[in-house]
């Protein structure tokens, strides 16, 4: 693997992590999220996306995380999986500096053959998202109208999901599978205890994430948002918690408990913004890209898609004049702004 110095933007942030987004479409309808039911026009190609995800890691990616809407819909990811690794096999390829490869899923279509092919296609890691253990909140958290009945088949396919990739090598104890929460004050909060519980159980690293405000559709108000310090303090009095940090770049703070249970971590990027080393570019199915998770517009890169040179030059400048920091200044501009929608941008 080369290491070759990344671009840096106007905060000297430097380019380290991909999110490419798939798909806009998902089979479930998260509230808090508010995916399209329809892709955009001009999905990127095979061939698109490979050439951006060269180009990137010319550029100092090193993390490629490939999310959606839900990108198990897209008939694309196998076969970019596995030209990707390809790539990472071959000396010289720009792709061989990817020092990981994730994907982010709601676990439904998470099938044993589908993790057995996710896996020989070289994917390193999956993060799956659930937010409850209670079959009527699953049910609501994930836009299900059916209630309980609806709740207990998502669990379902669910666990039959985290089973699958265990099984097909996705190893928790590595990181290589873990669990994302979005947290609701009043509307999911009652399920930190059954959710850290779950993951102790299952072995699995647990990722609260604070409700944000990303996209105009899901209604959110600060009063919604369960500061990570609190959902800390209640799993700490249920079972002790040492805290480990955040890595530099990373999104997680991350706590250790006490009696051997595993790790915890908290994403909370509204109480406690993580701006400063923010080393992520976002890419939408579309071929637009965001600096930020939070901004309104991206940039439009399909017009040099095509051409290698043209997309390095264009997103090197795109990068170098990066200054924003968002979640920093949210408090001054929460009710101005208009932000592109989660499910388009990935998460
Ligand atoms: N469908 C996949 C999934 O749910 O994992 C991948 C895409 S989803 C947009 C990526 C992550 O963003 C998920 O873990 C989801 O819970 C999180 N997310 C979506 N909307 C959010 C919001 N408003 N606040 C916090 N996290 C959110
Ligand atoms: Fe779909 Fe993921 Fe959004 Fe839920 S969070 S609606 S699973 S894209």
């Amino acid at each position: 693997m080369t290491s070759e110095p990344s671009v840096a933007d106007q905060r000297s942030r430097t380019l380290g992590v991909l999110r490419l987004s798939l798909t806009a479409r998902c089979n479930l309808s998260c509230p808090y999220c508010c995916p399209d039911a329809e892709d955009p026009p001009g999905l990127l190609s095979l061939e698109q996306q490979l050439r951006l995800i060269r180009v990137a890691c010319r550029l100092g990616v090193h993390t490629l995380r490939l999310t959606g809407g839900e990108p198990l819909l897209s008939d694309r990811l196998l076969p970019l999986l596995q030209q990707i690794h390809n790539g990472r096999e071959t000396l010289g390829d720009p792709l061989n500096r990817l020092r990981e490869v994730a994907l982010t899923s709601n676990g439904v279509l998470l099938t044993s053959d589908r993790a057995t092919a996710l896996r020989a296609s070289g994917l390193d890691r999956i993060t799956v998202s659930l937010d409850a253990v209670d079959p009527e909140v699953a049910a609501r958290m994930a836009g299900l109208r059916g209630g309980v009945p609806a709740g207990e088949r998502l669990l379902q396919q669910v666990f039959a999901g985290l089973q699958a990739a265990t099984s097909a090598g996705f190893d928790p104890a590595a990181g290589g599978l873990k669990l994302n929460a979005v947290i609701q004050r009043t509307v999911n909060d009652d399920q930190l205890i059954p959710l850290a519980d779950l993951a102790r159980r299952w072995g699995l690293e647990l990722r609260l994430i604070e409700f944000m405000d990303v996209g105009n559709r899901n209604g959110w108000r600060p009063q919604q948002v369960l500061p990570a310090a609190e959902m800390v303090k209640r799993i700490g009095a249920r079972w002790p918690l040492q805290p480990l940090g955040r890595p530099v770049s990373g999104t997680a703070r991350s706590w250790r408990y006490a009696d051997g249970g595993g790790c915890l971590g908290v994403i909370a990027s509204i109480s406690e913004p993580f701006c400063s080393d923010c080393n992520r570019l976002r890419v939408t199915a579309d071929g637009r890209a965001f600096t930020c998770l939070f901004a309104a517009e991206g940039t439009d890169l399909t017009p040099v898609l095509d051409v290698e040179s043209e997309l390095e030059r264009t997103m090197a400048a795109l990068w170098h004049r990066r200054s924003d920091r968002y979640s920093e200044e949210r408090h001054g501009n929460a009710d101005s702004n208009q932000h592109a929608e989660m499910a388009y941008l990935g998460g």
